[in-house]
Protein backbone atom coordinates (compact mmCIF):
# COMPACT_ATOMS: atom_id res chain seq x y z
CA UNK A 1 0.00 0.00 0.00
CA UNK A 2 1.23 3.22 -0.81
CA UNK A 3 1.07 6.35 1.47
CA UNK A 4 1.85 9.77 -0.18
CA UNK A 5 3.28 12.13 1.78
CA UNK A 6 0.90 14.91 1.26
CA UNK A 7 -1.87 12.13 2.82
CA UNK A 8 0.68 11.68 5.88
CA UNK A 9 0.88 15.45 6.47
CA UNK A 10 -3.50 15.72 6.17
CA UNK A 11 -3.89 13.04 8.98
CA UNK A 12 -1.52 14.80 11.32
CA UNK A 13 -2.40 18.19 10.85
CA UNK A 14 -5.90 16.74 11.91
CA UNK A 15 -4.70 14.62 14.58
CA UNK A 16 -3.13 17.45 16.33
CA UNK A 17 -5.22 20.50 15.13
CA UNK A 18 -6.16 20.37 18.55
CA UNK A 19 -2.98 20.33 20.65
CA UNK A 20 -1.66 23.22 17.89
CA UNK A 21 -3.92 25.44 18.45
CA UNK A 22 -3.57 24.70 22.25
CA UNK A 23 0.47 25.35 21.66
CA UNK A 24 -0.55 28.53 19.42
CA UNK A 25 -2.91 30.05 22.17
CA UNK A 26 0.04 29.67 25.13
CA UNK A 27 1.64 32.71 26.33
CA UNK A 28 4.41 32.45 29.09
CA UNK A 29 3.10 34.07 32.30
CA UNK A 30 4.76 35.08 35.25
CA UNK A 31 2.46 34.34 38.66
CA UNK A 32 3.25 37.01 41.34
CA UNK A 33 3.66 35.55 44.57
CA UNK A 34 4.69 37.61 47.67
CA UNK A 35 7.39 36.12 49.58
CA UNK A 36 8.42 38.02 53.16
CA UNK A 37 11.01 37.04 55.03
CA UNK A 38 11.03 36.59 58.86
CA UNK A 39 12.71 39.27 60.77
CA UNK A 40 12.43 38.28 64.12
CA UNK A 41 11.06 34.90 66.18
CA UNK A 42 10.43 35.08 69.68
CA UNK A 43 8.06 33.15 72.22
CA UNK A 44 4.91 32.25 69.41
CA UNK A 45 5.23 35.69 67.72
CA UNK A 46 7.37 36.49 64.27
CA UNK A 47 7.76 39.92 62.67
CA UNK A 48 7.96 39.51 58.82
CA UNK A 49 8.56 42.37 55.96
CA UNK A 50 7.85 42.09 52.10
CA UNK A 51 4.28 40.63 52.17
CA UNK A 52 2.77 44.15 51.42
CA UNK A 53 -0.99 42.76 50.54
CA UNK A 54 -1.35 40.45 53.37
CA UNK A 55 -4.97 40.55 54.53
CA UNK A 56 -5.37 40.31 58.33
CA UNK A 57 -5.97 37.22 59.76
CA UNK A 58 -4.93 35.51 56.59
CA UNK A 59 -3.16 32.56 57.23
CA UNK A 60 0.96 32.85 56.24
CA UNK A 61 3.02 29.37 55.80
CA UNK A 62 7.05 29.47 56.94
CA UNK A 63 9.29 27.20 55.72
CA UNK A 64 9.23 24.10 57.65
CA UNK A 65 5.41 23.71 57.66
CA UNK A 66 4.82 26.21 60.30
CA UNK A 67 1.46 27.88 59.65
CA UNK A 68 0.82 31.64 61.55
CA UNK A 69 -1.59 34.24 61.17
CA UNK A 70 -1.09 37.35 60.27
CA UNK A 71 -2.14 39.55 63.04
CA UNK A 72 -0.71 43.19 63.38
CA UNK A 73 -0.79 44.73 59.98
CA UNK A 74 1.90 47.80 59.69
CA UNK A 75 3.04 49.53 56.99
CA UNK A 76 6.33 47.86 56.61
CA UNK A 77 6.35 44.67 58.71
CA UNK A 78 3.71 42.24 60.14
CA UNK A 79 3.47 40.60 63.63
CA UNK A 80 2.29 37.13 62.88
CA UNK A 81 1.04 34.74 65.59
CA UNK A 82 2.61 31.04 65.12
CA UNK A 83 0.64 27.71 65.44
CA UNK A 84 3.38 25.45 65.56
CA UNK A 85 7.00 24.54 66.84
CA UNK A 86 8.89 27.85 65.81
CA UNK A 87 11.85 26.83 67.29
CA UNK A 88 13.50 26.09 64.29
CA UNK A 89 12.32 29.24 62.44
CA UNK A 90 15.00 31.98 61.90
CA UNK A 91 15.29 35.36 60.79
CA UNK A 92 16.32 35.38 57.27
CA UNK A 93 13.49 32.84 56.43
CA UNK A 94 11.27 32.74 53.86
CA UNK A 95 7.22 33.51 54.90
CA UNK A 96 4.42 32.53 51.73
CA UNK A 97 0.87 33.87 51.45
CA UNK A 98 -1.34 31.39 51.36
CA UNK A 99 -4.73 33.68 50.40
CA UNK A 100 -7.23 32.30 52.97
CA UNK A 101 -7.95 32.16 57.07
CA UNK A 102 -7.55 29.56 59.04
CA UNK A 103 -9.79 27.04 58.94
CA UNK A 104 -10.14 23.59 60.22
CA UNK A 105 -11.82 20.21 59.31
CA UNK A 106 -15.64 19.34 59.92
CA UNK A 107 -18.02 16.61 60.07
CA UNK A 108 -19.18 13.29 62.18
CA UNK A 109 -16.30 11.82 60.87
CA UNK A 110 -14.26 13.57 63.87
CA UNK A 111 -16.96 11.73 66.59
CA UNK A 112 -15.20 10.37 69.00
CA UNK A 113 -11.43 11.66 67.91
CA UNK A 114 -9.34 13.91 69.63
CA UNK A 115 -7.52 16.95 67.23
CA UNK A 116 -5.84 19.61 67.91
CA UNK A 117 -7.06 23.45 66.90
CA UNK A 118 -5.29 23.07 63.09
CA UNK A 119 -7.10 19.82 62.39
CA UNK A 120 -4.37 17.38 63.48
CA UNK A 121 -5.66 13.66 64.96
CA UNK A 122 -3.67 13.59 68.33
CA UNK A 123 -4.85 9.94 69.02
CA UNK A 124 -2.98 8.26 66.76
CA UNK A 125 -5.83 6.63 65.19
CA UNK A 126 -5.38 7.72 61.81
CA UNK A 127 -6.38 10.34 59.67
CA UNK A 128 -9.30 12.84 59.55
CA UNK A 129 -12.42 11.37 57.60
CA UNK A 130 -13.97 15.22 57.38
CA UNK A 131 -16.37 16.07 55.26
CA UNK A 132 -15.13 20.03 54.88
CA UNK A 133 -13.51 22.47 55.99
CA UNK A 134 -15.19 25.63 57.65
CA UNK A 135 -13.59 28.77 58.88
CA UNK A 136 -12.64 29.54 62.44
CA UNK A 137 -14.24 32.89 62.53
CA UNK A 138 -17.68 32.80 61.46
CA UNK A 139 -20.63 35.22 62.15
CA UNK A 140 -23.20 34.67 64.51
CA UNK A 141 -26.51 33.58 63.25
CA UNK A 142 -28.60 36.69 62.66
CA UNK A 143 -31.31 37.87 64.98
CA UNK A 144 -34.09 36.96 62.93
CA UNK A 145 -32.74 33.22 62.83
CA UNK A 146 -32.57 32.59 66.69
CA UNK A 147 -35.26 30.77 68.05
CA UNK A 148 -36.37 30.88 72.12
CA UNK A 149 -34.65 28.31 74.85
CA UNK A 150 -37.52 26.33 75.25
CA UNK A 151 -35.41 22.13 75.32
CA UNK A 152 -33.36 21.53 78.58
CA UNK A 153 -30.07 20.72 78.37
CA UNK A 154 -29.84 18.10 81.28
CA UNK A 155 -26.85 17.99 83.23
CA UNK A 156 -27.56 14.94 85.63
CA UNK A 157 -26.46 17.02 88.66
CA UNK A 158 -29.64 17.63 90.49
CA UNK A 159 -28.31 20.86 92.19
CA UNK A 160 -28.15 22.24 88.56
CA UNK A 161 -31.20 20.44 87.15
CA UNK A 162 -33.44 21.68 89.78
CA UNK A 163 -31.65 24.87 90.68
CA UNK A 164 -30.28 26.55 88.06
CA UNK A 165 -31.79 24.19 85.21
CA UNK A 166 -29.66 25.24 81.67
CA UNK A 167 -31.49 24.83 77.90
CA UNK A 168 -30.64 24.36 74.70
CA UNK A 169 -29.26 27.49 73.40
CA UNK A 170 -28.12 29.28 76.27
CA UNK A 171 -24.41 30.17 77.56
CA UNK A 172 -23.71 29.32 81.24
CA UNK A 173 -20.81 30.02 82.83
CA UNK A 174 -18.96 27.52 85.23
CA UNK A 175 -16.78 29.51 87.52
CA UNK A 176 -14.55 28.95 91.04
CA UNK A 177 -11.11 29.06 92.13
CA UNK A 178 -9.01 26.31 91.19
CA UNK A 179 -9.61 22.64 92.20
CA UNK A 180 -13.43 23.38 92.84
CA UNK A 181 -14.67 20.96 90.81
CA UNK A 182 -15.10 22.96 87.60
CA UNK A 183 -13.79 20.24 85.15
CA UNK A 184 -15.56 18.09 86.64
CA UNK A 185 -19.92 19.48 85.98
CA UNK A 186 -18.38 19.86 82.85
CA UNK A 187 -17.83 16.35 82.10
CA UNK A 188 -20.30 14.75 84.31
CA UNK A 189 -23.05 17.07 81.59
CA UNK A 190 -20.96 15.12 78.99
CA UNK A 191 -21.34 12.07 80.30
CA UNK A 192 -25.02 12.87 80.76
CA UNK A 193 -25.80 13.69 77.03
CA UNK A 194 -25.49 9.84 76.43
CA UNK A 195 -28.82 8.64 74.24
CA UNK A 196 -29.73 12.11 74.52
CA UNK A 197 -28.89 12.70 70.77
CA UNK A 198 -26.91 15.84 72.05
CA UNK A 199 -23.69 15.85 70.03
CA UNK A 200 -20.65 17.22 72.85
CA UNK A 201 -17.34 19.35 71.68
CA UNK A 202 -14.82 19.42 74.61
CA UNK A 203 -11.92 22.01 74.12
CA UNK A 204 -9.53 21.92 76.19
CA UNK A 205 -7.35 24.99 76.82
CA UNK A 206 -3.59 25.66 78.23
CA UNK A 207 -4.77 22.75 80.24
CA UNK A 208 -1.24 20.08 82.05
CA UNK A 209 -1.42 17.47 79.40
CA UNK A 210 -2.56 15.22 83.00
CA UNK A 211 -5.63 16.80 82.85
CA UNK A 212 -6.28 16.92 79.58
CA UNK A 213 -5.08 12.59 79.49
CA UNK A 214 -7.59 12.14 82.50
CA UNK A 215 -10.82 13.47 80.81
CA UNK A 216 -10.18 11.73 77.73
CA UNK A 217 -9.68 8.62 79.43
CA UNK A 218 -13.04 9.11 81.81
CA UNK A 219 -14.69 9.86 78.12
CA UNK A 220 -13.60 6.92 77.05
CA UNK A 221 -14.60 5.03 79.62
CA UNK A 222 -17.45 6.28 80.12
CA UNK A 223 -18.71 5.60 76.37
CA UNK A 224 -19.52 8.93 75.65
CA UNK A 225 -16.82 9.05 72.97
CA UNK A 226 -19.18 7.97 69.88
CA UNK A 227 -20.89 11.53 70.43
CA UNK A 228 -17.65 13.70 71.48
CA UNK A 229 -15.04 15.28 69.37
CA UNK A 230 -12.13 16.69 71.71
CA UNK A 231 -10.13 19.70 70.96
CA UNK A 232 -6.53 20.27 72.90
CA UNK A 233 -4.08 22.74 73.29
CA UNK A 234 -1.49 22.18 76.37
CA UNK A 235 -0.11 24.37 78.55
CA UNK A 236 3.45 24.13 76.84
CA UNK A 237 2.16 24.56 73.15
CA UNK A 238 2.45 28.28 71.31
CA UNK A 239 0.05 30.96 72.85
CA UNK A 240 -1.15 31.39 69.42
CA UNK A 241 -2.85 27.91 69.64
CA UNK A 242 -4.50 28.33 72.51
CA UNK A 243 -5.76 31.18 71.17
CA UNK A 244 -7.38 30.00 68.27
CA UNK A 245 -8.76 26.86 69.74
CA UNK A 246 -11.88 27.94 71.43
CA UNK A 247 -12.62 29.42 67.64
CA UNK A 248 -11.85 26.14 66.46
CA UNK A 249 -13.88 23.95 68.49
CA UNK A 250 -16.99 26.41 67.72
CA UNK A 251 -16.42 25.67 63.99
CA UNK A 252 -16.47 22.05 64.66
CA UNK A 253 -19.65 22.30 66.63
CA UNK A 254 -21.43 24.39 64.31
CA UNK A 255 -21.24 22.16 61.66
CA UNK A 256 -23.39 19.83 63.81
CA UNK A 257 -25.97 22.52 64.84
CA UNK A 258 -26.44 23.44 61.22
CA UNK A 259 -27.09 19.91 60.80
CA UNK A 260 -30.42 20.50 62.59
CA UNK A 261 -28.75 18.38 65.76
CA UNK A 262 -28.48 19.90 69.38
CA UNK A 263 -24.73 20.34 70.54
CA UNK A 264 -22.96 21.07 73.63
CA UNK A 265 -19.81 22.77 73.87
CA UNK A 266 -17.89 22.87 76.67
CA UNK A 267 -14.46 25.50 77.09
CA UNK A 268 -11.91 24.31 79.58
CA UNK A 269 -10.95 27.27 80.45
CA UNK A 270 -11.21 30.50 78.62
CA UNK A 271 -9.08 32.05 81.24
CA UNK A 272 -6.09 30.29 79.90
CA UNK A 273 -7.73 31.77 76.63
CA UNK A 274 -7.49 34.99 77.78
CA UNK A 275 -3.94 34.98 78.98
CA UNK A 276 -2.82 33.40 75.57
CA UNK A 277 -4.03 36.38 74.11
CA UNK A 278 -2.66 38.86 76.57
CA UNK A 279 -0.01 37.25 76.36
CA UNK A 280 0.42 38.22 72.51
CA UNK A 281 -1.18 41.16 73.07
CA UNK A 282 1.76 42.05 74.70
CA UNK A 283 4.61 40.43 72.54
CA UNK A 284 2.65 42.28 69.34
CA UNK A 285 3.38 45.64 71.74
CA UNK A 286 -0.73 46.35 71.87
CA UNK A 287 -1.70 48.75 74.65
CA UNK A 288 -2.20 47.26 77.96
CA UNK A 289 -5.49 47.78 79.90
CA UNK A 290 -6.63 47.14 82.81
CA UNK A 291 -4.70 43.79 84.30
CA UNK A 292 -2.70 44.48 81.51
CA UNK A 293 -5.07 42.52 78.98
CA UNK A 294 -5.60 44.43 75.74
CA UNK A 295 -9.11 46.24 75.05
CA UNK A 296 -10.56 43.76 73.13
CA UNK A 297 -10.65 41.50 75.12
CA UNK A 298 -14.15 41.50 76.05
CA UNK A 299 -14.63 41.47 72.38
CA UNK A 300 -12.51 38.16 71.71
CA UNK A 301 -15.03 36.47 73.88
CA UNK A 302 -18.37 37.96 73.12
CA UNK A 303 -17.81 37.15 69.59
CA UNK A 304 -17.25 33.19 70.50
CA UNK A 305 -19.70 32.92 72.88
CA UNK A 306 -22.28 34.83 70.87
CA UNK A 307 -22.31 31.95 68.11
CA UNK A 308 -24.00 29.87 70.75
CA UNK A 309 -27.90 29.97 70.13
CA UNK A 310 -30.87 27.84 69.57
CA UNK A 311 -31.57 28.12 65.63
CA UNK A 312 -35.49 29.11 64.29
CA UNK A 313 -37.33 25.83 62.62
CA UNK A 314 -36.79 27.22 58.99
CA UNK A 315 -32.42 26.98 59.36
CA UNK A 316 -33.04 23.66 60.69
CA UNK A 317 -33.73 24.08 64.52
CA UNK A 318 -30.49 22.65 65.51
CA UNK A 319 -28.84 24.74 68.97
CA UNK A 320 -25.18 25.20 70.36
CA UNK A 321 -25.27 25.64 74.05
CA UNK A 322 -22.04 26.55 75.32
CA UNK A 323 -20.51 25.85 78.63
CA UNK A 324 -17.43 28.49 79.17
CA UNK A 325 -15.41 27.72 82.56
CA UNK A 326 -13.56 30.53 84.33
CA UNK A 327 -11.14 30.30 87.38
CA UNK A 328 -11.08 32.96 89.89
CA UNK A 329 -8.66 33.82 92.08
CA UNK A 330 -9.14 34.23 95.64
CA UNK A 331 -12.67 34.01 95.30
CA UNK A 332 -12.80 37.20 93.28
CA UNK A 333 -16.05 37.07 90.79
CA UNK A 334 -15.64 40.90 90.25
CA UNK A 335 -12.32 40.75 88.48
CA UNK A 336 -11.58 41.51 84.89
CA UNK A 337 -12.42 38.23 83.15
CA UNK A 338 -15.20 37.17 84.89
CA UNK A 339 -17.57 39.67 85.05
CA UNK A 340 -16.52 39.82 81.51
CA UNK A 341 -17.89 36.62 81.09
CA UNK A 342 -20.84 37.03 83.78
CA UNK A 343 -21.76 39.50 81.43
CA UNK A 344 -21.62 37.87 78.42
CA UNK A 345 -23.38 34.75 79.21
CA UNK A 346 -27.05 33.78 80.31
CA UNK A 347 -26.21 32.72 83.71
CA UNK A 348 -23.56 31.60 86.12
CA UNK A 349 -22.96 28.68 88.43
CA UNK A 350 -20.48 29.56 91.07
CA UNK A 351 -18.51 26.65 92.85
CA UNK A 352 -17.03 27.84 96.32
CA UNK A 353 -13.86 26.70 98.01
CA UNK A 354 -15.62 26.61 101.74
CA UNK A 355 -18.53 23.80 100.35
CA UNK A 356 -15.59 22.08 98.30
CA UNK A 357 -13.90 22.05 101.90
CA UNK A 358 -16.94 20.06 104.02
CA UNK A 359 -17.50 17.77 101.22
CA UNK A 360 -20.54 19.38 99.69
CA UNK A 361 -20.03 18.08 96.25
CA UNK A 362 -20.46 20.00 93.55
CA UNK A 363 -19.65 22.83 95.63
CA UNK A 364 -22.18 25.00 94.08
CA UNK A 365 -22.49 28.27 95.61
CA UNK A 366 -26.90 28.34 94.81
CA UNK A 367 -26.57 31.90 96.14
CA UNK A 368 -24.56 33.24 93.71
CA UNK A 369 -25.31 31.22 90.98
CA UNK A 370 -28.24 32.16 88.47
CA UNK A 371 -29.83 30.57 84.79
CA UNK A 372 -31.44 33.96 83.43
CA UNK A 373 -33.47 31.69 80.53
CA UNK A 374 -33.45 27.83 81.68
CA UNK A 375 -36.37 28.19 84.12
CA UNK A 376 -38.39 28.63 81.06
CA UNK A 377 -36.89 25.33 79.26
CA UNK A 378 -37.34 23.04 82.49
CA UNK A 379 -39.89 20.19 82.40
CA UNK A 380 -43.20 21.16 83.47
CA UNK A 381 -43.31 18.25 85.73
CA UNK A 382 -39.83 18.58 87.13
CA UNK A 383 -40.81 22.62 87.32
CA UNK A 384 -43.52 21.82 89.80
CA UNK A 385 -41.50 19.50 92.06
CA UNK A 386 -38.08 22.01 92.11
CA UNK A 387 -40.10 24.74 92.20
CA UNK A 388 -40.18 26.16 96.00
CA UNK A 389 -36.81 24.35 96.28
CA UNK A 390 -34.70 27.41 95.70
CA UNK A 391 -36.42 29.65 98.50
CA UNK A 392 -36.35 27.11 100.83
CA UNK A 393 -32.74 26.02 100.59
CA UNK A 394 -32.27 30.46 99.89
CA UNK A 395 -34.29 30.93 103.15
CA UNK A 396 -31.90 27.98 104.87
CA UNK A 397 -28.41 29.24 103.71
CA UNK A 398 -29.10 32.55 105.56
CA UNK A 399 -30.36 31.28 108.66
CA UNK A 400 -27.49 28.93 109.07
CA UNK A 401 -24.79 31.62 108.91
CA UNK A 402 -27.18 33.27 111.94
CA UNK A 403 -27.15 30.30 113.41
CA UNK A 404 -23.36 29.68 113.52
CA UNK A 405 -23.02 32.54 115.92
CA UNK A 406 -24.62 30.61 118.40
CA UNK A 407 -28.35 32.02 118.21
CA UNK A 408 -30.97 30.50 119.60
CA UNK A 409 -33.39 29.53 117.49
CA UNK A 410 -37.31 28.92 118.00
CA UNK A 411 -38.52 25.47 116.61
CA UNK A 412 -40.00 27.25 113.43
CA UNK A 413 -36.22 28.02 112.06
CA UNK A 414 -34.77 24.73 113.41
CA UNK A 415 -37.02 23.13 110.83
CA UNK A 416 -36.13 25.33 108.27
CA UNK A 417 -32.66 24.20 109.31
CA UNK A 418 -32.92 20.67 109.75
CA UNK A 419 -35.32 20.40 106.33
CA UNK A 420 -32.89 22.47 104.62
CA UNK A 421 -29.57 20.31 105.42
CA UNK A 422 -31.79 17.30 104.09
CA UNK A 423 -32.17 19.50 101.17
CA UNK A 424 -28.21 19.98 100.99
CA UNK A 425 -27.78 15.58 101.57
CA UNK A 426 -29.90 15.63 98.65
CA UNK A 427 -28.04 17.74 96.41
CA UNK A 428 -24.63 16.58 96.81
CA UNK A 429 -23.55 13.93 94.28
CA UNK A 430 -20.13 12.17 93.81
CA UNK A 431 -18.39 12.76 90.03
CA UNK A 432 -19.24 10.77 87.08
CA UNK A 433 -22.93 9.40 87.99
CA UNK A 434 -25.40 11.80 86.27
CA UNK A 435 -29.11 10.39 87.47
CA UNK A 436 -31.80 9.93 85.08
CA UNK A 437 -34.91 12.72 85.09
CA UNK A 438 -37.25 10.78 86.84
CA UNK A 439 -34.99 9.46 89.62
CA UNK A 440 -34.33 13.10 90.63
CA UNK A 441 -38.07 14.21 90.18
CA UNK A 442 -38.79 11.39 92.58
CA UNK A 443 -36.33 12.03 95.33
CA UNK A 444 -37.25 16.25 94.89
CA UNK A 445 -40.71 14.84 95.70
CA UNK A 446 -39.78 13.50 98.86
CA UNK A 447 -37.98 16.47 99.59
CA UNK A 448 -40.68 18.67 99.10
CA UNK A 449 -43.26 17.18 100.99
CA UNK A 450 -40.53 16.59 103.85
CA UNK A 451 -40.34 12.65 104.40
CA UNK A 452 -36.52 12.87 104.52
CA UNK A 453 -37.30 14.87 107.74
CA UNK A 454 -38.01 11.43 109.13
CA UNK A 455 -34.37 10.58 108.46
CA UNK A 456 -31.17 10.81 110.40
CA UNK A 457 -28.79 13.69 108.55
CA UNK A 458 -26.03 10.84 108.13
CA UNK A 459 -28.69 8.29 107.06
CA UNK A 460 -29.61 10.67 103.92
CA UNK A 461 -27.13 9.00 101.19
CA UNK A 462 -28.59 5.34 102.10
CA UNK A 463 -32.21 6.64 102.14
CA UNK A 464 -32.11 8.37 98.78
CA UNK A 465 -30.27 4.43 97.78
CA UNK A 466 -33.06 2.82 99.39
CA UNK A 467 -35.30 5.11 96.87
CA UNK A 468 -34.00 4.58 93.87
CA UNK A 469 -33.60 1.05 94.25
CA UNK A 470 -37.39 0.89 95.27
CA UNK A 471 -38.40 2.90 92.34
CA UNK A 472 -40.09 -0.01 90.51
CA UNK A 473 -42.69 -0.38 93.22
CA UNK A 474 -44.12 3.01 91.33
CA UNK A 475 -46.83 2.19 88.64
CA UNK A 476 -45.04 1.63 84.90
CA UNK A 477 -47.45 3.84 83.31
CA UNK A 478 -46.92 6.54 85.90
CA UNK A 479 -42.89 6.01 85.44
CA UNK A 480 -43.13 6.07 81.15
CA UNK A 481 -45.60 9.83 81.96
CA UNK A 482 -42.57 11.06 84.07
CA UNK A 483 -40.39 10.34 81.83
CA UNK A 484 -42.21 12.44 78.67
CA UNK A 485 -42.26 14.90 81.75
CA UNK A 486 -44.76 17.27 80.43
CA UNK A 487 -46.98 17.94 83.32
CA UNK A 488 -47.74 15.88 86.64
CA UNK A 489 -51.33 14.94 86.95
CA UNK A 490 -52.39 15.57 90.39
CA UNK A 491 -53.09 11.75 90.65
CA UNK A 492 -49.94 10.05 89.69
CA UNK A 493 -48.32 13.03 92.30
CA UNK A 494 -50.32 11.30 94.87
CA UNK A 495 -49.21 7.86 93.89
CA UNK A 496 -45.53 9.02 93.88
CA UNK A 497 -46.21 10.47 97.14
CA UNK A 498 -47.56 7.66 98.98
CA UNK A 499 -44.96 5.23 97.57
CA UNK A 500 -42.11 7.10 98.77
CA UNK A 501 -43.61 7.93 101.76
CA UNK A 502 -43.99 4.04 102.40
CA UNK A 503 -40.47 3.52 101.33
CA UNK A 504 -39.03 5.97 103.75
CA UNK A 505 -41.06 5.30 106.66
CA UNK A 506 -39.37 1.79 106.24
CA UNK A 507 -36.77 2.97 105.78
CA UNK A 508 -36.71 5.47 108.74
CA UNK A 509 -37.92 2.71 110.96
CA UNK A 510 -35.13 0.30 110.22
CA UNK A 511 -32.47 3.10 110.89
CA UNK A 512 -33.69 4.03 114.02
CA UNK A 513 -33.47 0.55 115.11
CA UNK A 514 -30.18 0.58 114.11
CA UNK A 515 -29.01 3.88 115.17
CA UNK A 516 -30.19 2.73 119.01
CA UNK A 517 -27.47 -0.10 119.02
CA UNK A 518 -24.84 2.42 118.45
CA UNK A 519 -23.21 4.31 121.13
CA UNK A 520 -20.42 5.97 121.93
CA UNK A 521 -17.56 7.80 119.96
CA UNK A 522 -18.72 5.69 116.87
CA UNK A 523 -22.03 7.17 117.25
CA UNK A 524 -20.77 10.53 117.44
CA UNK A 525 -18.69 9.94 114.27
CA UNK A 526 -21.64 9.22 112.09
CA UNK A 527 -23.28 12.41 113.22
CA UNK A 528 -19.91 13.84 110.89
CA UNK A 529 -20.44 11.62 108.55
CA UNK A 530 -21.20 14.42 105.97
CA UNK A 531 -18.24 16.83 107.20
CA UNK A 532 -20.99 18.66 108.97
CA UNK A 533 -22.03 18.70 112.31
CA UNK A 534 -25.76 19.54 112.41
CA UNK A 535 -25.64 19.48 116.30
CA UNK A 536 -24.07 22.57 116.27
CA UNK A 537 -27.68 23.79 115.05
CA UNK A 538 -29.63 22.17 117.99
CA UNK A 539 -31.01 24.49 120.53
CA UNK A 540 -28.28 24.32 123.72
CA UNK A 541 -29.75 22.09 126.22
P1 LIG B 1 -8.63 23.01 88.07
O1 LIG B 1 -8.69 24.37 88.66
O2 LIG B 1 -7.34 22.30 88.35
O3 LIG B 1 -9.04 22.96 86.64
P2 LIG B 1 -11.26 22.10 88.67
O4 LIG B 1 -11.91 23.25 89.34
O5 LIG B 1 -11.57 21.86 87.24
O6 LIG B 1 -9.70 22.15 88.89
P3 LIG B 1 -11.76 19.33 89.08
O7 LIG B 1 -10.50 18.91 88.41
O8 LIG B 1 -13.04 19.10 88.34
O9 LIG B 1 -11.64 20.84 89.53
O10 LIG B 1 -11.96 18.65 90.49
C1 LIG B 1 -11.02 18.82 91.54
C2 LIG B 1 -10.99 17.57 92.39
O11 LIG B 1 -12.24 17.39 93.03
C3 LIG B 1 -10.76 16.32 91.57
O12 LIG B 1 -9.84 15.51 92.24
C4 LIG B 1 -12.11 15.64 91.51
O13 LIG B 1 -11.98 14.25 91.49
C5 LIG B 1 -12.77 16.12 92.79
N1 LIG B 1 -14.23 16.24 92.62
C6 LIG B 1 -14.87 17.11 91.80
N2 LIG B 1 -16.21 16.97 91.89
C7 LIG B 1 -16.43 15.99 92.78
C8 LIG B 1 -17.61 15.37 93.32
N3 LIG B 1 -18.83 15.74 92.93
N4 LIG B 1 -17.44 14.39 94.20
C9 LIG B 1 -16.22 14.00 94.59
N5 LIG B 1 -15.08 14.54 94.14
C10 LIG B 1 -15.15 15.52 93.25
MG1 LIG C 1 -10.42 22.02 85.53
Amino acid sequence: MNISPDSLTAIYNQAFAGFKEAREGYLPRLLPQEIGTVISVSNGIARVSGLPNVGSDELVIFAGKVFGIAFNLDEDEIGVVLLGEYWNLHAGDEVRRTGRVMDVPVGEGLLGRVISPLGQPLDGQGPLLASGRLPIERPAAAITNRAPVTVPLETGLKVIDALIPIGRGQRELILGDRQTGKTSIAIDTILNQRGKDVICVYCSIGQRGASNAKAVNTFREKMAMQYTVIIITEGNEPPGLAYIAPYAATSVAEYFMEQGKDVLIVYDDLTHHARAYRELSLLLRRPPGREAFPGDIFYIHSRLLERATHLHSSKGGGSLTALPIIETEAQNISAYIPTNLISITDGQIYLSPALFELGIMPAVDVGKSVSRVGGKAQRPAFHMVAGDLKLAYAQFEELESFARFGARLDEESRKVIEHGLRIRACLKQSEFSPWPMVDQIIILLALTTGYFDLIPLERMKEAQHALRISTPRIPAEIIERLEQAETLSDEDRQAIVNITHEILTEFATSSNSKLDGVTGPAGRKQDNADGLSHKRFREPS
